[in-house]
């Protein structure tokens, strides 16, 4: 299978002012590694503040790398090494993002119809008059609503509606890989299933490639072909979905996985969870070793001062865990 993106040792890096003259710096995403197949979805899964979200935006270069390589279907975008960093209006055409706030993302001053057509005017400069308003009312119609609403703002549309609009922006201009952020984490329950079923076949439709972030791996189960999960900025377990959650490898994988309800609440009850103590580090002062030692019960002390090695234990299958290095 082909890859479309190839991501290697991403690091992303925010300063901040701690104190007159004093200055840290928040490792918000740190040596991540992955890659996403043509027309797969990859699910990204973690707490919050986990880095998900900047690693998805760092990954469209709408936040600028600290370090590392980003590969676009053969082309690298971005190398630290080489000091490569290419003009990237050519690649917004063909990456796309759905944020995970519909109501932030929209600007209250404009129509939908302006939303809509805002990226089309940029990237099809030559689509004019009755042409522009033709394809704006497409994309309106591939997501379930329809030309009239063009006129409307967003705040006369409810959540669901919403995040429509904000899937035909990223529509419009025909990507071929789209950043979904917790696209749903903000909807009802009863509006999330509508619509990752939509992302799902507007996916086969116009074979599409998503990177699927979210914090809820029952979702991320559902949408994606393989799941990577995510602590303190690290990738600390890569897998295909089923594999991944029938035979998760690393302690933070399975305390995630133990805390999915099932639909028998007696089973729910009888499952042995694997509940974690303390709260997640700051990223601003990342514990040593192991990221993930100051709350996993497996710990030893090799754990607080070597990192473990991002390594592949099963085919297509990637942990981070000395527990595994033997193995
Ligand atoms: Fe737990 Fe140690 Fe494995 Fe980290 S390396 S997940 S602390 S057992």
């Amino acid at each position: 299978m082909k890859k479309l993106i190839e991501v290697e040792h991403l690091r992303k890096y925010f300063r901040i002012k701690l104190g007159t003259l004093k200055y840290g710096s928040i490792q918000a995403v740190e040596d991540v590694s992955f890659f996403i197949y043509v027309g797969e979805t990859l699910g990204i899964v973690g707490e919050s503040g986990c880095g998900k979200t900047t690693m998805g935006r760092t990954l469209l270069r709408l936040y600028n790398p600290t370090s590392g390589r980003i590969v676009y279907d053969g082309t690298p975008i971005y190398d630290s090494e080489k000091k490569i960093s290419v003009p990237m209006l050519p690649y917004r055409k063909k990456m796309q993002i759905i944020f995970q706030d519909p109501s932030a993302s929209l600007d209250p001053r404009m129509t939908v119809g302006e939303i809509v057509g805002e990226a089309l005017s940029v990237h099809r400069p030559d689509l004019k008059g009755k042409e522009y308003r033709e394809r704006i009312n497409e994309m309106l119609d591939t997501v379930g609503l329809n030309s009239e609403h063009a006129n409307r703002f967003p705040h006369e549309f409810s959540g669901g509606q919403q995040q429509r609009v904000g899937i035909a922006r990223a529509l419009a201009v025909e990507p071929e890989f789209i950043v979904c952020d917790e696209p749903i984490s903000a909807l009802d329950v009863s509006i999330q299933s509508q619509v990752v079923n939509m992302l799902e076949d507007l996916q086969q439709e116009k074979h599409l490639t998503y990177l699927f972030i979210a914090h809820d791996i029952s979702v991320v189960r559902h949408i994606s072909n393989r799941i990577g999960v995510m602590y303190l900025g690290q990738m600390v377990e890569l897998a295909e979905s089923y594999e991944l959650c029938s035979q998760p490898m690393h302690p933070y994988t399975k305390s995630l996985l133990s805390a999915v309800p099932l639909p028998d609440p007696q089973k729910t009850r009888a499952k042995k969870r694997l509940i974690l103590e303390g709260d997640v580090p700051s990223p601003l002062n990342p514990p040593t070793g192991c990221r993930f030692h100051t709350r996993c019960p497996y710990a030893t002390e090799e754990c607080s001062q070597r990192a473990p090695v991002w390594k592949e234990y099963a085919p297509g299958h990637f942990a981070a865990c000395h527990a595994l290095e033997g193995k």
